[in-house]
């Protein structure tokens, strides 16, 4: 499909009476129909409450007028969604949902087009791609394409067996796992910025570049997520997937082209270039955290293993500091600096670029340390760019001080950026499979995660909590740093105005 077709399929959400269709999909979708971005369309419903077609489509339009401030044409939206109440794990229920499917695709003329949204808990994946298969939903003259969340395994073994389970129904061309940071605009935009700029990609190597941090900080704990949570972790929870597609993207090698299997192939070869860290030396290149109490604006703040649904002598790590090595010839002695938790000092996600020093200091006879070149990359809340030059004092004088020039997504077009899974639908929806996983990027980042785990598991941590709620994790991940010369660079905003 070109880029100006819009595309037509029957989606069936399973799950559509949770939070993440009710808080992301519905919305989503709205946005899409608005802009005019699909065609012929139709929606099912698919979870165990017993719901009339009439509530479902209530409960559509309540989440979508939550969520955005127009409510132009909701009705006209809404007639395009029909539910089926259907316990995933009972055989009986598929004939009839597959009944419905094709009573929808006659009535709005859907090509036989499937996308199967799976908005449930993942013990459910394998099952439902079985029965989608075998009760016939998967026989269609159209494509059919499955939509995954995260997490995909908890494991490489588990990850395995899944992916074994749905590729008895779907080949790897027609899986979709959802990372939804590869829909952020600005993820999106590390390889625009790399690849259509002369002046950053010839420095983008290991002789101008000498160390990369990559943040992703919540504020917020882990709210009623304890038991899931317990479970997972910071590492599987934001390191398995978010964090390594952003190295991945940082580090990865100019593609031949821009299409979806060349890109991940580059993508591919950054994650095999890892250097697996394992036993003891996971202690040097990775540091664990859990948040304790804390008052934050004022407000105290349970420790984690006061939360809901968390074991009181939990060791499960809320926050993850780490430094990555890509033994390749662009990156040999690089160090990629990872940091993610909760309950840290601000909310946000950004890349910090810091380059070498120049080779020498003109401006050492005043005594002068010229700050380091930074590129900045904010990805979430802000979304723009920060370049940190030095250039002259305003004035007689002939010192040297540090600039900023940016550039912000939001200030300058006034546009709102499109949010990510309203991207990613459009995406799948057009059969673009470039920012989803392939199965082998998320096959490598779970044998880099498992090594940690492992090590981990064989090393009980008893110095938890280790960090304050409110902070920007334990010390050790301060000295993680300061071991190689570096420190994190503090929380910066994006300012549009400044360019002194
Ligand atoms: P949720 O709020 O707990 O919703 C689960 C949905 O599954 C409900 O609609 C539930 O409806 C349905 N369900 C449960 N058991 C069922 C069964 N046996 N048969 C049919 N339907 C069943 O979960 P969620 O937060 O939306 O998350 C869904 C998935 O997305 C999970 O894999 C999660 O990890 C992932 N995810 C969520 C978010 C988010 O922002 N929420 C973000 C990233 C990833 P009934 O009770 O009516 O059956």
């Amino acid at each position: 499909m070109n880029q100006t077709e819009k595309p037509t399929a029957l989606i069936m959400i399973f799950g559509a009476t949770g939070d993440l269709a009710n808080r992301k999909l519905f919305p989503s979708l709205y946005q899409l129909y608005q802009k005019g971005n699909l065609d012929r369309f139709a929606v099912i419903g698919v979870a165990r409450r017993s719901l009339t077609d009439e509530q479902f489509k209530q409960n559509v339009k309540d989440s979508v007028l939550s969520a955005e401030n127009s409510s132009e044409n909701i009705d006209e939206f809404i007639s395009h969604f029909s539910y089926h109440s259907h316990d995933v794990t009972d055989s009986s229920s598929y004939t009839a949902l597959n009944q419905l499917a094709e009573e929808l695709d006659n009535r709005f003329k859907l090509n036989g087009n499937r996308i199967f949204y799976l908005a449930m808990a993942p013990e459910f994946f394998g099952t439902i791609a079985e029965h989608l298969k075998k009760d016939g939903l998967t026989n269609v003259k159209g494509f059919k394409r499955l939509v995954i969340e995260k997490p995909f395994g908890h494991d490489l073994e588990s990850a395995k067996k899944l992916n074994k389970q749905i590729r008895t129904a779907f080949s790897e061309n027609e899986i979709y796992r959802i990372d939804h940071y590869l829909g952020k605009e600005m993820v999106q935009n590390i390889e625009v910025i790399r690849f259509a700029n002369a002046m950053f990609e010839p420095l983008w190597n290991n002789r101008y570049i000498s160390n990369i941090q990559i943040t992703s900080s919540e504020v917020l704990g882990v709210e009623e997520r304890g038991r899931y949570y317990e479970k997972s972790g910071a590492l599987r929870d934001m390191v398995q997937n978010h964090m390594l597609q952003m190295v991945a993207l940082l580090a990865m090698e100019p593609p031949i082209r821009l299409t979806t299997d060349e890109i991940r192939s580059e993508k591919v070869r950054v994650l095999r270039s890892l250097r697996q860290v394992t036993g003891e030396d996971v202690g040097k290149y990775f540091v664990r955290g859990q948040y304790g109490e804390g008052v934050v604006n004022g407000e105290q703040l349970p420790a984690y293993r006061n939360e809901d649904m968390v074991d009181p002598e939990s060791t499960t790590e809320t926050f993850v500091a780490g430094k990555l090595m890509i033994d390749n010839f662009r990156w040999a002695g690089v160090p990629f600096y990872i940091r993610t938790g909760k309950r840290m000092l601000t909310k946000q996600t950004k890349i910090v670029i810091q380059f070498k020093d120049i080779p020498m200091n003109l401006y050492y006879q005043t005594e002068q340390t010229l700050a380091p070149n930074l590129l900045v990359i904010h990805i979430q809340p802000e979304e723009g760019i920060t370049l940190h030059l030095n250039a002259k004092k305003f004035g007689q004088s002939l010192d040297a001080t540090p600039v900023k020039m940016s550039f912000a997504n939001k200030g300058i077009n006034g546009m709102n950026t499109p949010e990510a899974y309203e991207l990613l639908l459009f995406d799948c929806m057009r059969g673009d499979a470039t920012n989803f996983t392939h199965w082998d990027e998320v096959a490598l980042s779970w044998s880099f995660v498992d090594n940690i785990s492992n090590a981990w598991r064989n090393m009980k941590e008893t110095s938890f909590p280790n960090y304050e709620s409110g902070k920007m994790g334990p010390q050790a991940a301060h000295e993680l740093l300061e071991k190689d010369g570096f420190h994190w660079w503090p929380v910066t905003t994006l300012d549009v105005e400044t360019c002194n």
